[in-house]
């Protein structure tokens, strides 16, 4: 793929995730809020872990804006405990709730009605949400076209030889971003091939060997050689 223009590479790679995976129906929830909870919760915890603190604030009739927003941070802390740093996600959800409440009145379409970026730069300045998170909002609930940047997204595509394995999150974005259709539905279906393929077959110690990518990655090329 040495000379292939990058449009073409990051397609290419795209349709073979999907075409060796499948869709992978994320984000998962049964609600906008749903997700955006999840967006935080998942912070730093694995998404099993996440699921349990989610049918914790289901089962307890906490799963909205104004729930949230009239529950004691302590009871919260104790519904979101399996997702781990408890006392501090439900600070973090407080806020998320007071932003949406005060800011939007809790209404999604309303916040759909933004510029994506705009939107992005408050949530930024929301207590407890950074770039991955805010964008994750933007790009699956909201439905805006932002690439999310995660560390299975810089894995994947530092062994490919397209990105360095680091810098910062908006020249990887920019990456992205530049260079794919801006399509809400492809990004986000993308992010979720990149995080099922590092999660099961590009792991820190990866299995070539039969991956999907592998005639198109050099360093599944040269781990292969012998
Ligand atoms: S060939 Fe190996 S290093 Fe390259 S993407 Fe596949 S698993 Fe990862």
């Amino acid at each position: 793929m040495g000379d292939t223009p990058l449009p073409e590479k990051l397609l290419d790679v795209y349709g073979r995730l999907l075409g060796r995976y499948g869709p992978q129906g994320w984000w998962p929830g049964d609600t906008w809020f749903e997700m955006m909870v999840g967006a935080v919760l998942t912070q730093a915890a694995a998404w099993g872990n996440v699921e349990q603190a989610i049918v914790n604030m289901k089962g307890a009739g906490a799963m909205s804006p104004r729930a949230v927003r009239g529950m004691p941070v302590e009871r919260l802390a104790k519904l979101v405990y399996p997702s781990g740093y408890y006392n501090a996600k439900a600070r973090k959800l407080k806020a998320l709730a007071e932003f949406l409440g005060n800011r939007f009145n809790d209404d999604l379409e309303a916040m759909k009605r933004e510029d994506p970026w705009a939107l992005r730069a408050e949530l930024l300045d929301v207590h407890g949400i950074g770039e991955e998170t805010a964008d994750d909002m933007i790009l699956y609930p909201v439905g805006s076209p932002i690439f999310v940047i995660d560390s299975y997204t810089r894995r994947v595509f530092s062994r490919l030889g397209i990105t360095p394995e680091k810098g910062p999150y908006s020249a990887y974005q920019a990456i992205f971003m530049d260079n794919l259709p801006a399509d809400a539905e492809l990004m986000g279906e993308f992010h979720a091939l990149i995080d099922h393929h590092a999660a099961s077959i590009c792991r820190p110690e990866p299995s070539c060997h039969g991956c999907c990518l592998l005639d198109v990655c050099p360093t599944g090329a040269r781990r292969t050689r012998n």
